[in-house]
């Protein structure tokens, strides 16, 4: 059952098409996932036109707050940023690949800054790209928009408790070393694989097999996040909703139903409100064709209920 039902908060760009089906052989991705999510949430009208707002795009100086200056002088450089996408080719005046990644961190930002300030629940239908790193991108992941927008959301309110949720399939090792020194965020991720060893006292990591199902996920997830909450005591939360831990994705090797996927989304959203707290989601990792519709069926429980 929903607990609190809050008015639609959403952000979403036209410029959120990564043109990546046009430049190589990337058969897991669907370019249009994020646009048929908010297509189908105007169809089924679950929200207004008006609710879904277009973000300004991150700058560069934005980029500066988490990645090095000389990471980001790179990022100039569409060559490079092929390279990181696994991009087999890329015209070297194309610019729309970082184009995709500033709109992407711009809403990142605006979700966590209307959560923020409404003391309530926004998303950012994209986003949460959890694996860059300060030098360094990774992962299909050039940029953390998430590090960015908690760094923005620093500067613009104060610093006060983050708490990441990130229940994507990989680990969060970008988000979770970027803050390595930063007692002010918490990071939680349950995952398959860990890429690093987080040395950071404000983290949990909880590493699953291949094939988990739907009953031990959840077992796990509501054993340990209530536990995270009482030591950490957020003043803010992000929730990286990655449906990639799917039986179908492309990439996952994890077996959660459509339902299972679900109820972890509601069994967070409920925790959160209970707690009063206000909460930006991104979207995370998910592939192939139908993997949009994990993230749809969330967003349409938030404004429509069970
Ligand atoms: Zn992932």
């Amino acid at each position: 059952m929903r607990l609190f039902k809050p008015k639609p908060c959403l952000y979403f760009s036209t410029e959120y098409f990564l043109g990546l089906c046009e430049k190589g052989p990337r058969s897991s991705f669907d370019c249009n996932k994020y646009r048929k999510i908010r297509d189908k949430l105007l169809e089924e009208k679950i929200v207004k036109p008006s609710y879904i707002k277009e973000p300004e795009p991150a700058t560069w100086d934005d980029f500066r707050l988490v990645h090095s200056k000389n990471y980001v002088e790179k990022l100039k450089d569409p060559m490079f940023l092929a390279k990181i996408l696994f991009l087999d080719y890329a015209n070297p005046f194309d610019t729309d690949i970082i184009d995709f990644f500033k709109y992407v961190t711009g809403g990142t930002i605006q979700t966590f800054f209307s959560a923020y300030q409404d003391k309530t629940v926004c998303f950012n239908l994209g986003g949460g790209y959890h694996h860059a790193k300060k030098d360094k991108g990774e992962g299909f992941c050039p940029v953390n928009d998430v590090a960015i927008a908690i760094v923005k959301l620093f500067k613009k309110y104060g610093e006060m408790k983050v708490l990441v949720i990130d229940l994507d399939y990989h680990h969060g090792n970008g988000t979770a070393t970027i803050f390595e020194k930063n007692e002010n965020v918490f990071t939680f991720s349950i995952h398959r694989d860990n890429w690093d060893t987080i040395n950071k006292k404000n983290n949990m990591d909880i590493l699953l097999p291949d094939g988990t199902e739907d009953s031990e996920y959840l077992l796990q997830l509501k054993y340990y996040l209530p536990e995270v909450f009482d030591k950490f005591n957020p003043d803010f939360v992000v929730y990286i909703a990655g449906s990639d831990i799917h039986i179908d994705d492309s990439f996952g090797t994890f077996n959660i139903s459509t339902e299972g996927v679900l109820e972890r989304d509601k069994f967070v959203y409920n925790f959160v409100k209970q707690q009063n707290l206000p909460m930006g989601v991104v979207a995370g990792g998910g592939y192939g064709k139908d993997s949009w519709k994990l993230y749809y069926n969330f967003i349409k429980w938030v404004y429509k209920g069970d």
